[in-house]
């Protein structure tokens, strides 16, 4: 098999949202605390659900369909949470069972195991590391479980990796001209200084949704849609959607990569600009992407 392929021959811009969805109860403060399901369900008192309503009657609104990566803990705690956003034509993928970092075999198969009945009974084809954090090691795994592709790096969207039968579509960054060997590539991809200097802007983390306002991201789709360029980018249910109470047991940005005050852009309410760009672009769920690409192939 060969090691990556370039996109060849695609002739239209293919626009990738993905919905990290997580909550409080998944942070990895609460997950250490081993609390019981129902223990969970008390804490999350239903805001979990409250968020999930919300935000697919906005993408209803606008007529869109996009993949959900999710916790899939949340199942256990919300029995029928997957079939849920299923019915409403959207795409679920894997976010890990409990939002542990993934970093390593022993954690990977821990996680996958907690979640193979769900990932073979949904036929979950997707996965999306917790931080955008993973490892070379960890796609051998993903495939013997049953996915199919990842989005677990930044780079060139408009580049689609091979790694040992997973395929890798990479988060947008503003360095589009950044297109390394895939032998070159040193995990993990994520947010770290020296993967800055290199990328650019990561711009398809959600991270910079607040920091670089609607116009930013309206002119770097404008621009894709011209040049027929991939953009992929997620967002989390909580930056739409959240409770003060929540807020208040949501612990991650104590221990997670971007300590306080790094954090700060996470806390603003990015829900107009989400509905913003929902009305202005059409996008489309990660797996659609895939098949089509599979079908240049033949
Ligand atoms: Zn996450």
């Amino acid at each position: 098999m060969r090691e990556y392929f370039r996109k060849i021959g695609i002739h239209k811009p293919n626009f990738l949202l993905c919905m990290d969805f997580e909550t409080a109860i998944s942070s990895r403060k609460i997950h250490q605390e081993n609390f019981s399901i129902n223990k969970l369900r008390d804490l999350d008192n239903g805001d979990t659900l409250k968020a999930l309503e919300t935000i697919l009657n906005i993408l209803k609104k606008y007529n869109q369909t996009i993949t959900f990566f999710i916790v899939f803990k949340l199942e256990k705690i919300y029995p029928g949470i997957i079939n849920k956003i299923l019915s409403h034509g959207h795409e679920v993928g894997w976010h890990g069972y409990s939002h542990s970092f993934l970093n390593d075999k022993f954690i990977l198969k821990k996680e996958l195991d907690e979640s193979y009945s769900l990932i073979k009974k949904y036929n979950i084809q997707g996965f999306q590391a917790p931080n955008i954090t993973f490892f070379k090691a960890g796609y051998p795994l993903l495939k013997r479980y049953g996915l199919r592709y990842s989005s677990s790096i930044y780079g060139n969207s408009s580049a689609l990796y091979n790694f040992d039968g997973i395929l890798e579509i990479p988060v947008s960054v503003s360095n589009s001209s950044h297109d390394p060997d895939p032998k070159e590539i040193s995990f993990p991809v994520n947010l770290s200084p020296v993967n800055l200097l290199k990328l650019g802007i990561p711009f398809g983390s959600s991270y910079f949704w607040s920091l670089l306002g609607h116009k930013y991201y309206s002119k770097k789709l404008d621009i894709a849609k011209k040049e027929n360029r991939t953009v992929n980018l997620f967002i989390h249910n909580w930056q739409l959607y959240s409770s003060n109470r929540l807020n208040k047991i949501r612990t991650d940005e104590r221990i997670g990569l971007f300590a306080n005050p790094l954090f700060y852009p996470y806390k603003i309410n990015v829900m107009n600009m989400f509905e913003n760009l929902l009305s202005k672009y059409k996008f489309t769920r990660c797996i659609d992407y895939i098949k089509m690409i599979k079908s240049y192939e033949k």
